[in-house]
């Protein structure tokens, strides 16, 4: 299948995606608010459009990549017409609501709603490892599958809620961050004691191999909701008992407490509920009720 497809948007991103189609054959028509950043693809084979309008008819595919949602209004909100019968696959970083509200403002149009999200950088546009989560339009994501797939070797459709790529994106970045704090005041811990990053870099990576295994354990009790909770490993009271040592420690060793801090007050107001006994799942509770005390 070489179906042609429509890159709008050639920022850095735009025009990783655009090479990706063009190596793999497929007829790529682009447009660019400053043309001349199309020099590359054109030189590769690409069809650079005079206008939006003309881009957009090229194919049925149409994948934009562009600053904010705003952006892509300010493009595609003046081509109305244009835009019946494609598939818009929006790979523009945004909110949940902003995806489900294009969706809306596609179908109005005729058009058929992708909303994607990239986990990866330009340079890993391609390639076996690189992510892309999409939602929205069942049959459009399965028409267009095999050409959407040459972006990412790990491109998902994760649901029909144009909202669910973004929510999958943002809930990895929390974990990439939590992590990533995590091992940042670890390393600081044991720089207070004159040892390097990375003779604690190695206990960090394969400590999170045991890691994914309790978390393995906690998402069948958090999707079981019948709110036992069983400590299989260790229970909350124990975690806490620990992260009061970690809490103690940062302190004596003059390394900022603000991370284990906030770990305690979380942990503490799960206890406060009754949750001593219960595994460290029982913390779904605290982040699925802001309010609870
Ligand atoms: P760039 O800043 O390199 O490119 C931005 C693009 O948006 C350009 O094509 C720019 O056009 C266009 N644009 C901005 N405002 C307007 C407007 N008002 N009218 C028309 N065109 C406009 O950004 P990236 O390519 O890096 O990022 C694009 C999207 O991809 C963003 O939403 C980003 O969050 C997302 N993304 C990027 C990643 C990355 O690693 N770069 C990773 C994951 C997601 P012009 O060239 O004329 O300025």
């Amino acid at each position: 299948d070489r179906s042609p497809v429509t890159v709008i948007g050639l920022g850095l991103m735009g025009q990783a995606l655009a090479a990706a189609f063009l190596r793999a054959g497929h007829p790529t028509t682009v447009w660019n608010r400053t043309p001349e950043k199309a020099a590359d693809l054109v030189r590769e084979g690409a069809v650079l459009a005079p206008t939006a309008a003309e881009a957009v008819t090229a194919g049925e595919l149409v994948v934009v990549c562009l600053t904010t949602y705003d952006a892509m209004h300010e493009v595609l909100d003046p081509l109305d017409g244009a835009l019946s019968g494609r598939v818009l696959a929006n790979l523009t970083s945004g909110s949940s609501e902003q995806a489900r509200e294009t969706e809306t403002w596609a179908s109005e149009r005729g058009a058929a709603y992708l909303d994607g999200a990239i986990m990866a950088v330009p340079a890993m546009i391609g390639g076996d490892e690189a992510v892309l989560f999409y939602s929205g339009s069942a049959s459009a994501f399965e028409k267009h599958e095999a050409t959407l797939r040459l972006l990412g070797g790990r491109t998902t459709y994760v649901g029909e809620d144009p909202g669910l790529a973004v929510l999958y994106d943002v809930a990895l970045l929390g974990v990439m961050w939590g992590t990533l704090n995590s091992f940042v005041h670890g390393a600081a811990l044991l720089k207070s004691a004159g040892i390097d990053a990375t003779a604690f870099l190695p206990w960090a990576t394969s400590w999170l191999d045991a890691v994914k295994l309790f978390a393995t354990d906690y998402a069948g009790q958090i999707d079981a909701g019948d709110a036992e909770y069983p400590a299989n490993d260790a229970k909350l009271s124990t975690h806490f008992a620990s992260i009061e040592h970690l809490l103690h420690e940062s302190e004596t060793q003059g390394v900022s407490t603000e991370l284990p801090a906030f770990v305690h007050a979380l942990v503490k107001r799960a206890l406060d509920k009754g949750h001593g006994d219960n595994s460290y799942a029982a913390m779904i509770e605290l982040f699925q009720d802001p309010k609870a005390s």
